[in-house]
């Protein structure tokens, strides 16, 4: 590299250095702080179904075990309890792949329809369960994007488990399919259950935010569902919207490509 020996230019220099540094050592604080951010709130939710787990595990060594039925059902909730930790633990994974972008997108072409149907399938007790009914809007003719179909089939199961887990007994979700100007699909899935106060709205993706609204309390989560939709959505640099209104339902919605050889 050349010497520099004008002045001017080796003061800009050394301040540019200087400000490339600052950068540095303010990233890194950043960091540094959402580390311990993270690791604060890992902790605080693996704690709930640790415990939990630990609480039926010492009633049972207490002499519970003895009672057959009781020792069954004690059993059953324990591994309710292994069953959410793992849960969380997986999304914990997933996320921090996702956020140090080390999840690379495995785009192929596929049949949104089909994928939308599989998660209908897989959610269908779920959703009985709470007598909520999950519909389909649209024709049954195959609609093909590209992008990465286990990642968008996790997005649309988030999104359809939220809407039951704070959907209204008796309640419906709808999913729709619809075309967009410029090969895009937008995709909806929309609900009339508790609905999210306006307040909450802007911080709904980040993770572990839950809105403590009465009644979603007891609906185990994490807070991490929605910030996994968000990045795997902008990992596919499309977008994610919400509208949403206290008491009335709420609708998430996001956009994919479509793929060029689709039929008709
Ligand atoms: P989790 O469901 O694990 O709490 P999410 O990131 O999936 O985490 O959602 C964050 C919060 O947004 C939830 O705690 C809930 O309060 C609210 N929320 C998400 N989806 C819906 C929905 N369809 N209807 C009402 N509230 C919702």
């Amino acid at each position: 590299r050349a010497v520099t020996t004008d002045m001017k230019t080796l003061t800009q220099e050394i301040e540019k250095f200087a400000q490339g540094k600052k950068i540095e050592i303010d990233t890194l604080k950043i960091q540094e702080e959402y580390r311990k951010d993270f690791l604060g709130n890992v902790s605080h939710e693996l704690k709930t179904p640790l415990f939990t787990v630990q609480g039926y595990i010492l009633t049972l060594l207490d002499g519970a075990m003895n009672d057959k039925k009781i020792r069954e059902k004690y059993l059953n909730r324990a591994n309710k309890g292994v069953e959410r930790l793992i849960y969380i633990v997986k999304d914990l994974d997933l996320i921090t792949k996702l956020e140090v972008g080390e999840l690379k997108l495995e785009r192929e072409d596929f049949n949104v329809l089909e994928l939308i149907q599989n998660v209908f399938d897989l959610l269908e007790m779920k959703a009985a369960q709470k007598d909520i009914m999950l519909t389909f809007d649209m024709e049954y003719e195959p609609i093909y994007v590209n992008a990465d179909r286990e990642k968008i089939q996790q997005v649309i199961s988030n999104l359809l488990v939220n809407s039951i887990k704070y959907g209204h007994a008796n309640g419906t979700t709808e999913v729709s399919v619809e075309n967009l100007i410029k090969n895009k699909v937008i995709i909806r899935v929309t609900d009339n259950g508790y609905g999210i106060p306006e307040q909450h709205i802007p911080r709904l993706f980040e993770r572990f935010y839950r809105v403590d609204q009465s009644g979603s309390r007891n609906e185990g989560g994490s807070g991490l569902g929605l910030s996994i939709v968000k990045h795997i959505i902008e990992a596919h640099d499309e977008k994610i919207y919400v509208e949403s209104e206290e008491g009335v339902g709420s609708e998430f919605s996001f956009t994919l490509e479509k793929a060029a050889n689709n039929p008709a």
